[in-house]
């Protein structure tokens, strides 16, 4: 990741930020295309700039109640980009008889899950109050790459963060760093994306995940520059609008 630029207006702020991060990961599009590591790479590339970014923009706030053992966000929506859904899949595919061994039908509750929440607004899925098919006894079988959005989510206070996630109206304490510079990261991955030809957009999971693990050619195609996943876009992600904003803040 390029820089660990503090998101303030004396270093630059948060366009210098994206934009030297968005710099990286067209670096390493450039360098890695037709390797088959390239999600992986991406995906790394934008965890660690996520933790470590957010590890320098939350210093001096109160300790998270966040754990890793608390699925209480995790019957959101969750969206995510193609090199995230194509990480988890492979994922997926690799353990997914070990997981059965286990009683645990991964590939059966995402296709089921695909089809219950796939199509929901946040607000409907909200309301279904229906876990993650990733969540296994309130953790989550695919932690160290869960998406940038699952990271973003962090809270001082569990019992407000459980009442808000489920629809009470409650002021949850959120930490606004977490939300800040994953969006950063997230956007500034998907201008990089957009630059390079490749598909870019925002896909709901459940979605996006049982399309992937359908069509064992999808990586390819996606790395072609074609789309698999448009079926799995949310509609309220403006890839016109988004673009426009990449492009004025790129200059
Ligand atoms: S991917 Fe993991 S962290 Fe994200 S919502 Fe699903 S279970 Fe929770």
């Amino acid at each position: 990741m390029e820089g660990r630029i503090k998101l303030t207006s004396a270093d630059g702020g948060p366009s210098a930020f994206f934009k030297a991060t968005s710099h990286a990961f067209g670096e390493t599009i450039d360098a890695g295309r037709t390797r088959p590591e390239l999600v992986a790479l991406l995906c790394a590339q934008a965890f660690d700039g996520f933790a470590k970014n957010v590890a320098i923009q939350s210093e001096g706030d109160p300790v998270l109640a966040c754990h890793g053992e608390c699925a209480g966000c995790c019957r959101l929506r969750v969206v995510a980009t193609a090199p995230e859904v194509f990480l988890l899949t492979r994922f997926i595919s690799v353990n997914a008889a070990a997981f059965a061994e286990r009683g645990i039908m991964l590939l059966n509750r995402i296709e089921a899950a695909d089809r219950a929440l796939g199509a929901l607004t946040e607000e409907q899925r909200m309301a279904a109050q229906a876990a993650c098919p990733l969540i296994e006894r309130e953790l989550c079988l695919a932690y160290k790459l869960r998406p940038l959005a699952c990271r973003g989510h962090a809270a001082f206070d569990k019992g407000s963060c459980l009442a808000a996630a489920r629809g009470e109206a409650v002021e949850a304490p959120i930490s606004t760093p977490h939300l800040v510079v994953r969006s950063l990261v997230q956007n500034a991955l998907m201008a990089a994306l957009r630059r390079a030809g490749l598909a870019w957009g925002l896909y709901e999971i459940n979605k996006a995940l049982n399309i992937a693990l359908s069509a064992p050619d999808a990586l390819e195609q996606w790395i072609s520059g074609d789309d698999p996943l448009m079926s799995a876009r949310i509609p309220d992600f403006d890839l016109i609008e988004a673009g426009a904003i990449f492009d004025a803040v790129e200059g």
